[in-house]
């Protein structure tokens, strides 16, 4: 058996541990990372990447059905377009292998030797990697990133027409009918795209609106398109079964306390969540304490033993990649001497629904409900030049901002609409520097752009909008 000895273990490839391990290796520490699958881990290989390329491919082709027979926007197309589902999944395949062998260069480049194959700990700090030589590791420092994997539920096992997103992005034919369990991220991003691709869409979610983590004004536009476009959704309903029949999957539901009904579809998207990756590689051998199902960590990212460090999806919510390496980010300063911890104000969030969602800090309700004198501005994109030549302007699509009605702290910013999610970036900057509403109503916005529905949403919060 191969040994090594290395300062830094980083366990899983994924955008908490590559980050984590490029920036020890940058700061000059001898790094190891082990990764069972393919640099980039559910983000790149079958999560965000995949899933925004399939988003934008559906909505290509969704637009250029508008403008089939007497046209829009003065454009017309005498034929209906073609899907050639194969071809989409190869162009987005093509992206994630490009991103895949950038980690790869970047890992060399930062001195980091990487190691292919399954991390198994005998204890906090030694583990073997089973292969063809396999390779025991004893490191001063762990690094735990080792990611989430998608919740199944009981009554409907994955298999024979029941997916999770990871074949979902995959898939060689679209069904006709599809139903998809769980009105959450995933279920929304890719139940919509599959939507846009001409597929009927049927969502189930067990509590009483879709979308749940987001105020309700927020997913208001995005219940309109879903109603717009025919997909049902049955809400306050569970997933009881599942039986293949001569016409398709029978997908038993019972909504609140009626009677079951049948679904009948030809595949089931199970999206109710993920759960972090604990089993099968010896976390039990390394007598760390658990926060619930997540391993439980301080605000330096220290498990309860001592030089093992974990990120990412393992420990908690929210489970979203750019958390993830930031916490990688700041573990591999720490390890290396600087004073560091991880102390967002936000972490913002997008949601790539029609249309998209942002969500950076406290709502109106978080912010009362904390005891908080709050104001709140509120500007449509119906309002805005740039999304009316962008026709982003009659989704129903808004920025709000909410600041404390003493000092006007802005607390929280939220948008929804149609390419909101590039104004993400802003919002949590204005979080993070402490801005004020001051400073985003007088803060000069390029006209005409998107980007300048946040100034007028703080100028009407101090009272005095200019455009509406
Ligand atoms: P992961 O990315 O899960 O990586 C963990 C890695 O560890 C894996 O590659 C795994 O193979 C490896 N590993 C685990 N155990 C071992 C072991 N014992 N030995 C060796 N290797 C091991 N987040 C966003 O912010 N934006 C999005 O748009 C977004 N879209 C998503 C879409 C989908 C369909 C899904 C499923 C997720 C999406 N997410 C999104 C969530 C995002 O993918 C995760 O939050 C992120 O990947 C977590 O990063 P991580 O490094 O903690 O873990
Ligand atoms: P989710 O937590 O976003 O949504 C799960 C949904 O399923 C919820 O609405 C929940 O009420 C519902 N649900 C739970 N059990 C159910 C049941 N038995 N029957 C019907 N509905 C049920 O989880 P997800 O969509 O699987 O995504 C997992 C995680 O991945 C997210 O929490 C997020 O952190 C991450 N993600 C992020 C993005 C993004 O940032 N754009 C995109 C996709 C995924």
């Amino acid at each position: 058996m191969e040994k090594v000895n290395t300062k830094v273990l980083v366990v899983g490839g994924g955008p908490g541990g590559y980050v984590c391990a490029i920036r020890a290796g940058q700061l000059g520490l001898d790094t190891t990372l082990v990764e069972s699958g393919r640099l980039g881990g559910t983000c790149l290989i079958r999560g965000c990447i995949p899933s925004k390329a399939m988003i934008h491919a559906a909505s290509k082709f969704d637009d250029l059905r508008h403008h089939v027979g007497a046209g829009h926007l003065g454009i017309a197309l005498d034929a209906a377009p073609r899907l050639d589902l194969a071809a989409t999944v190869r162009w987005k395949d093509g992206i994630v292998d490009r991103l895949s062998s950038g980690i790869a260069g970047l890992l060399k480049k930062a001195r980091v030797r990487v190691i292919q194959g399954h991390a198994s700990f005998s204890d906090a700090k030694t583990c073997t990697v089973a292969g063809d030589t396999p390779v025991e590791i004893h490191a001063e420092h762990v690094v735990l990133a080792n990611g989430s994997v998608a919740a199944a539920l009981p009554s409907l096992p994955f298999g024979d027409g029941v997916i999770s997103s990871t074949e979902a992005l995959a898939l060689s034919e679209l069904p006709k009918r599809l139903v998809v369990v769980g009105a959450g991220y995933i279920g929304l991003e890719l139940g919509i795209a599959f939507a846009k691709l001409g597929v009927a869409v049927t969502f189930v979610e067990a509590l009483d609106r879709i979308l749940p983590i987001y105020d309700s004004a927020l997913v208001r536009p995005v219940e309109q398109w879903l109603r717009k476009r025919g997909s049902a959704v049955h809400l306050n309903t569970r997933a009881l079964g599942v039986a293949r029949r001569a016409d398709g999957l029978h997908l038993s539901v019972q909504t609140g306390d009626a009677a079951p009904a049948t679904l009948v579809c030809d595949q089931v998207l199970v999206a109710v969540g993920r759960r972090p990756n604990t089993r099968g590689w010896g976390l039990e051998n390394m007598a760390v304490d658990m926060n619930g199902p997540f391993v439980k960590i301080d605000a330096q990212c220290r498990t309860s033993m001592r030089n093992v460090w974990a990120i990412g999806d393992l420990v908690g919510e929210p489970m979203l990649a750019h958390k993830a390496s930031a916490q990688g980010e700041r573990v591999a300063e720490i390890i290396a001497g600087k004073r560091r911890a991880f102390d967002p104000v936000a972490i913002a969030a997008v949601c790539f629904t029609e249309p998209e969602i942002v969500a950076a800090g406290l709502t109106p309700e978080q912010a009362k409900a904390q005891g908080i004198d709050i104001v709140t501005g509120q500007f449509p994109f119906a309002a805005n030049g740039r999304a009316l030549t962008m026709e982003a302007g009659s989704d129903g699509g808004f920025v709000r901002v909410t600041a404390r009605a003493d000092n006007h702290l802005v607390l929280g910013i939220h948008a929804v609409g149609a390419h909101a999610s590039e104004l993400s970036g802003e919002f949590a900057h204005a979080l993070e520097m402490g801005a004020v509403l001051e400073d985003l109503a007088h803060t000069i916005h390029v006209h005409p752009t998107i980007s300048e529905t946040l100034p007028e949403a703080a100028l009407g919060a101090l009272g005095h909008a200019i455009h509406v």
